[in-house]
């Protein structure tokens, strides 16, 4: 069989860089939700094709990333499909007051953000530099805490978008439409962790040259103390010099009047000259009570961003980051264990771990788990041992009525792959498991076959109440057994 096609993907040189685009979200379009697709495509313009490079415009660098973090397969893909295997796609970030009057792209700035030479991103020169302030300020960095660092943050589920929206505004603070940046959420998820790390990335990179951190109870005693000392101006003058100023916990603002009334102003200020502004809440504006609702609608202009508590990967990953960090060794069993208990918050966690330490060393003790049982009896009312695979399918088995067996068996009789695809789903969420060692323990299955049960469970749950409350039973189940 000699007949070979040569198909040669010819790089489309001589259609519009338009043209294109439009096929390539038309194809994009049948795959994404169309909410996704309003949101993160429909905003990306081309701009310009040549030698087979695709130029597209974003509104902002964290939308650059936040394409490459959620649809770069999707992208190269289809950039490849319609232009050949060499097509290169580039973004240049053009905010959306200056998008449309032609703005040059300076090729001198081009940076490259991805490992992949067919991504790279350009900046905009002169949009992207820092306005110089007009009294030449000296930098001053105030009140921020070193050991807040987007590098010792871990990343989970349960915080993606405060955190890639930080990183978004700390490497173009004033610059983004994330201004303000409000980050929510409750107490000991890494509100103050997180809006430092932006404070100390935009100062230590040079992108901010003032950057002052306060929390809204100094900011209020010190406003108090400056109409007593009738330096109010010398107060105002202050806050209002920084390029970037970051405010905790703006709750506490809430019935004090006269310094909601001051940081108004210092907020317009701050905002009119591009500066700028990070803050930080127990809830999202719109439900803080006692604020002065032109605050709260100025709050809302920019990102608001939620930090839920961290799932059980999440909290498992942040305690192996402090041993690693204090060069200390535990073993996996006992950091399953402590994760497994310490659910609520982060700032838990880490008293729990610091404990460990401590109890080791005071008593002479070795760290295992009967020494992380007694720092853990102190701190949580039922101690749980961490869940095993077993115990699950015990479980689920019994639940379902059938021999734990089947569910290791090769059988595919129906009832029996339902119990067998809840059994694997609770196993991914409420174990520390990789896919590969699921796949195991259910009769040597492979990795691909757990992502399958998983998906098939979460879209059975989002399709019928039903389920998802047998679902939720079982879970409960499995939890009360580990008690
Ligand atoms: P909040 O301000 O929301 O009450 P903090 O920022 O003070 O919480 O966080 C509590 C503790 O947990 C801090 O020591 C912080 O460093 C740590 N922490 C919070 N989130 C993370 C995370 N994602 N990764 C690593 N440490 C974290
Ligand atoms: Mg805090």
């Amino acid at each position: 069989m000699e007949n070979q096609l040569d198909i040669i993907a010819t790089p489309a040189v001589d259609q519009s860089a338009l043209s294109i685009w439009s096929a390539c979200l038309s194809s994009i379009q049948g795959q994404v939700p169309s909410q996704s697709f309003k949101t993160w495509f429909e905003p990306v313009k081309a701009s310009k094709l040549e030698n087979g490079e695709l130029t597209v415009q974003v509104p902002s660098q964290f939308f650059y990333e936040w394409l490459e973090e959620h649809y770069y397969s999707l992208i190269k893909a289809t950039i490849s499909r319609f232009m050949g295997e060499d097509a290169r796609l580039t973004y240049v970030v053009v905010p959306p007051d200056e998008a449309g009057n032609g703005s040059d792209v300076h090729p001198a700035a081009a940076i490259r953000l991805q490992n992949d030479p067919a991504v790279s991103a350009i900046r905009l020169g002169p949009s992207f530099s820092l306005k110089e302030s007009e009294e030449n300020l000296p930098p001053s960095k105030t009140f921020l805490n070193p050991r807040y660092t987007f590098n010792n943050f871990i990343k989970g589920d349960s915080n993606q978008l405060a955190r890639a929206a930080a990183s978004a505004v700390s490497n173009n603070p004033g610059g983004t439409s994330f201004n303000p940046l409000v980050i929510y959420g409750g107490t000991g998820l890494g509100k103050t962790h997180l809006i430092q790390a932006i404070g100390n990335y935009a100062f230590e990179a040079g992108k901010a040259k003032r950057v002052c951190y306060v929390s809204s109870e100094k900011f209020t005693i010190e406003f108090v103390d400056a109409i007593q000392s009738d330096k109010t101006r010398e107060f105002s003058n202050y806050y209002r010099s920084m390029d970037l100023l970051v405010v905790d916990d703006i709750q506490f603002f809430s019935g004090k009047e006269k310094t909601q009334d001051s940081f108004f102003h210092t907020f317009n200020t701050l905002h009119q000259m591009g500066k700028q502004i990070v803050l930080s809440s127990d809830k999202p504006p719109k439900d803080l009570r006692g604020l002065d609702e032109r605050l709260i609608s100025r709050f809302q202009w920019g990102l608001t961003a939620d930090i839920q508590p961290p799932d059980l990967e999440t909290r498992t990953a942040i305690l192996l980051k402090k041993c690693e960090d204090d060069n200390i060794e535990i073993p996996q069993e006992v950091l399953d264990f402590i994760a497994t208990n310490v659910t609520s918050n982060i700032r838990e966690l880490e008293g729990c771990y610091i404990s460990l330490l401590a109890k080791a060393s005071l008593e002479n003790r070795e760290i295992n788990l009967d020494l992380a049982r007694d720092v853990l009896r102190l701190v949580v009312s039922d101690v749980r041992s961490p869940i095993t695979v077993e115990e699950i399918q015990r479980q689920v088995a019994e639940f379902f009525d059938i021999p734990p067996d089947l569910l290791r068996a090769k059988t595919r009789k129906q009832e029996i792959v339902s119990a067998r695809q809840v059994a694997m789903y609770l196993a991914k969420e409420m174990t520390n498991c990789s896919l590969k060692t699921i796949g195991l323990h259910f009769g040597g299955r492979d990795h691909s076959t757990v992502i399958h049960a998983y998906q098939s469970v979460e879209d059975q749950i989002k399709l019928d109440s039903k389920y998802r409350d047998t679902l939720q039973l079982a879970r409960k189940k499995i939890e009360n057994s580990s008690r």
